[in-house]
């Protein structure tokens, strides 16, 4: 990455997920960078969580084979594309692998969100189930040997 990358990010949804080609057909010489994430669900059941297993393994290869179509184009690495085919970042709600702790996240009031930059402040919200997250800017650490 440099200063010169116009880049977006597209989080992978159990609706959305058969659009990828669309989307890299869309922006492709229009951004020179596109980075994958999946849907992070904050209750069990979410409808819009992509499940671990077949469906989501069949995505995560297409990812990787578009790494391999487009090179330079794809962000993620073939390592933190593979993690998103289970679980990398924790127990529950509770972070055991992912290093929260490596990037600080602060709410418009300037208060820390917790336990990571889509949680909250409250302690009394909805916290993401770690076990089920898809979060890119946690995996890519996770991938590169930062842990917890
Ligand atoms: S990025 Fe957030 S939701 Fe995902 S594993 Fe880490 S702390 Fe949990």
């Amino acid at each position: 990455m440099g200063w010169k990358d116009i880049w977006i990010t597209m989080t992978i949804n159990s609706l959305n997920y058969g659009t990828i080609d669309d989307l890299i057909q869309e922006w492709k010489g229009v951004v020179n960078k596109i980075g994958f994430q999946f849907h992070t669900p904050f209750v069990k059941g979410d409808p819009l969580w992509l499940p671990f297993g077949q469906e989501r393994n069949k995505v995560v290869d297409k990812l990787i084979a578009l790494r391999e179509e487009y090179p330079g184009f794809v962000i993620n690495s073939k390592k933190q594309l593979a993690l998103m085919k289970g679980n990398w970042g924790g127990i529950g709600t509770t972070p055991v692998q992912c290093p929260s702790w490596a990037i600080l996240s602060f709410d418009h009031m300037g208060r820390e969100k917790k336990p990571c930059c889509i949680g909250s402040a409250d302690s009394k919200s909805l916290k993401p189930i770690c076990e089920d997250c898809g979060l890119g800017c946690y995996s890519v650490l996770v991938a590169n040997g930062i842990t917890r």
